[in-house]
């Protein structure tokens, strides 16, 4: 093996393969540009060594660099993580000559596999499954509208370069084709600099599911079963999970041979991804190939119990594969949630600031179910504008599948970040959402469940009551404690039993709290009169922390608790409330308290996320109509374009092209 290997990523992938290496005694060497000096991943590898400035064209990306990194300290092999070089065969190849080993395939499977079109021949070829389409370069929009009525409507125009989700269009008819051929063709063009389209069937409500092969230099593939990875925002995955709830072991071994005997056709020799859909009656069609270690990979390692990183680095030092098909098992069930810095309810736009607080929940393995955390950032770190915005990924197994989705939805409740917009409460709903539980999904899920976006949903039944009686306990423990350091008891504790009015945003509860310290007994009433059972609560919670941990009811349970002024903001399962307790005649009094009005916004063109002002489409006076393009502002590697949202007249621009906002940032404003 090996004794020095360099990564040529950053963030939580790079710490990832830096902590097998560790394992199997490897030295490592990170890269890293100006914007990651202080990165975990720095700190986790033995060495490391600055590439470059932030942008990724001049650091990650640039392959002099980092094989002169890799020369300069003797690092005999290179793994790319994924994103960046790593299914970049020109990379492969520059290794190759250098004398490094890439840990990775050969240069040709990548080729091979990076085009759409030509992998969809091969696949033909090796009798693998395709969307049926047209397996050519379509030269215009005439020839694309013949093709697609061929075909059969609806269907999808796809770039045949490059991935991400980017460039592809569906279309219901003529007219659709003839659009969509243009914008796909464009797009493609400025996003890869490759303008070639294909058409193929849109296959309806389909899931995506994917089969893991692996690969070593002796002509030896096998499989380790499916992710099921349908759960997708903008044909981009949120959350995986393997195996997949709507697979038999009849279609799991159909794809599962298909997807090897592409491999084969490629001579395939590492870690690897062949990509399928699958419609309602389990006929699956192949996407594409990834040919890189995926983002998803450890739902895999949790249901197998292999170390991909591991395999990978030992085929790529010439080993053979120590395991056959037949000694692939797979058991219990896990899932993957993709932790993003984006702002779920601003339509997943990025986000980014300080690390002001990290606290991920308890990681390990109890009673049989695991809970693992794949980081790359840690408090005090910093999420910049120009990296993936994906900064961490939390997996779960267990033996069932409702257990793993239990033990995620209590992770992700007791996962406290703060500093920027982060999908975990987004995450947290979804794990409680009956379609998904049922394993009733497809890649419009997310569309079909949340149709006018993410809104938090506010809270009610059972949710309601957690949060009422958590605020009732703090703020009891809060009066006690305000009690002892005024010295009014003379240092003693009091016992008391008192009502108190919960408010939860516009909702008001009332309350009983006995006891002392934790455990206490809250009893929420719903009237004067009816009395709810008591609750017991038990926890250890102190002041400062941001997680409530505890049982309720005998329920274990976990808020977070964040202060605002004369009250706690808490979050439980995706549910946001401020929350404030009062006496009976506080409430009274507040009644009486002015209302201060927001200001109003409504003639302001607000800049929806930090970002980069790329462009401005209109000038002062100009009078533009609802839905036409007012600026580009650039975020995170997405451009995105802000329109108008009703028809009025421009009166005054802030900004110009080049200027650097921040989040609210007032871009124009309309007369
Ligand atoms: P996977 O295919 O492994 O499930 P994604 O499709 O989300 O995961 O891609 C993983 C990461 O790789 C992305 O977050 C992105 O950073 C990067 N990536 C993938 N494809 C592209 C591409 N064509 N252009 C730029 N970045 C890409
Ligand atoms: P990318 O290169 O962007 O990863 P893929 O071909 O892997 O492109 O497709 C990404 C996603 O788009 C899939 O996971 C699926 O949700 C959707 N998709 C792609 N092709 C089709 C199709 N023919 N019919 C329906 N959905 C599709
Ligand atoms: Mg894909």
């Amino acid at each position: 093996m090996f004794k020095k290997l360099l990564i040529a990523n950053r963030g939580e992938i790079a710490c990832r393969i830096i902590r097998t290496a560790k394992r199997l005694g490897i030295k490592t060497v990170a890269v890293y540009s100006e914007a990651d000096r202080d990165a975990l991943h720095v700190d986790m590898a033995d060495e490391a060594v600055l590439i470059g400035p932030a942008a990724a064209a001049q650091s990650y990306l640039d392959m002099d660099k980092i094989i002169a990194a890799a020369k300069e300290t003797g690092a005999e092999a290179i793994h790319p993580g994924y994103g960046f070089l790593s299914e970049n065969a020109a990379f492969a190849k520059a290794l190759e000559k250098a004398g490094i080993v890439f840990v990775g395939p050969n240069p040709r499977a990548i080729e091979a596999m990076g085009d759409k079109i030509e992998s969809k021949k091969l696949a033909a070829k090796a009798k693998v499954s395709t969307v049926p389409g047209h397996l050519g370069v379509i030269e215009d929009a005439a020839a694309a509208v013949k093709i697609a009525d061929d075909i059969g409507y609806p269907v999808m125009i796809k770039r045949s370069a490059g991935g991400g989700g980017k460039g592809m269009r569906i279309a219901y008819s003529k007219k659709d084709v003839a659009e969509g051929f243009a914008s796909s063709q464009s797009e493609a063009k400025s996003s890869f600099g490759d303008d070639r389209v294909f058409i193929e069937k849109f296959i309806e409500e389909p899931r995506h599911i994917e089969i893991q092969v692996l690969g070593d230099k002796h002509g030896n593939v096998i499989h380790l079963a499916e992710r099921e990875c349908s759960i997708q925002r903008r044909n981009q995955k949120v959350i995986e999970e393997a195996p997949s709830p709507f697979l038999d072991a009849k279609t799991r071994e159909a794809m599962g041979a298909e997807a090897v005997a592409l491999a084969k056709a490629v001579d395939y020799d590492t870690a690897g991804t062949v990509e399928f859909i699958v419609d309602k009656d389990r006929n699956f069609y192949f996407l594409e190939m990834t040919t890189r270690l995926q983002v998803e990979h450890p739902v895999t390692e949790l249901v197998t119990g292999l170390d991909l990183v591991e395999q990978m680095l030992r085929v790529a030092d010439g080993e053979k594969l120590s395991i056959k098909q037949k000694d692939v098992k797979l058991t219990g069930s896990a899932i993957e949630s993709r932790i993003y810095a984006e702002d779920p309810v601003r339509n997943f736009m990025p986000s980014t600031g300080r690390l002001v607080r990290f606290q991920p929940p308890e990681l390990g393995i109890e009673d049989g179910v695991t809970t693992r955390l794949d980081t790359g950032v840690e408090e005090g770190g910093e999420i910049s504008v120009y990296y993936d915005p994906m900064i961490a990924k939390l997996i779960t197994h267990a033996p069932k599948r409702a257990e793993a989705i239990e033990q995620m939805g209590r992770a992700l409740d007791a996962f406290a970040i703060d500093g920027f917009r982060h999908n975990i409460p987004f995450l947290a709903v979804l794990m409680r959402n009956e379609r998904w539980r049922k394993g009733d999904i497809s890649t419009k899920f997310i569309e079909e469940e949340f149709p006018d976006g993410f809104h938090p949903p506010v809270p009610r039944g059972r949710v309601r009551d957690v949060l009422a009686a958590v605020a009732a306990s703090i703020d009891y423990l809060s009066n006690n404690r305000r009690r002892m350091i005024t010295q009014q008891m003379h240092g003693e504790p009091v016992r008391f039993s008192d009502i108190r009015v919960v408010e939860l945003g516009a909702d008001h509860v009332r309350v009983r709290v006995a006891g002392r310290d934790y455990p206490m007994t809250v009893t929420l009433g719903r009237g004067r009169d009816r009395r709810a059972p008591a609750d017991r609560l038990t926890s250890s919670w102190w002041f400062g922390e941001p997680v409530w941990r505890g049982t309720i009811g005998g329920e274990e349970v976990a808020v977070q608790v964040r202060s605002i002024v004369n009250g706690v903001h808490l979050t439980y399962q995706g549910v946001e409330a401020p929350v404030r307790v009062f006496t009976d005649r506080e409430v009274e009094l507040l009644a009486l308290m002015p209302i201060k009005e927001k200001p109003d916004t409504s003639k302001l063109l607000l800049c929806p996320m930090p970002g980069l002002v790329m462009s401005l489409a209109v000038e002062e006076g100009q009078e533009v109509a609802a839905g036409e393009t007012l600026c580009v502002v650039e975020a995170m590697k997405m451009e995105n374009v802000l329109k108008a949202e009703r028809d009025g007249t421009v009166s005054k621009i802030l900004v110009k092209p080049g200027d650097s906002l921040n989040v609210d940032a007032v871009i124009l404003e309309f007369e």
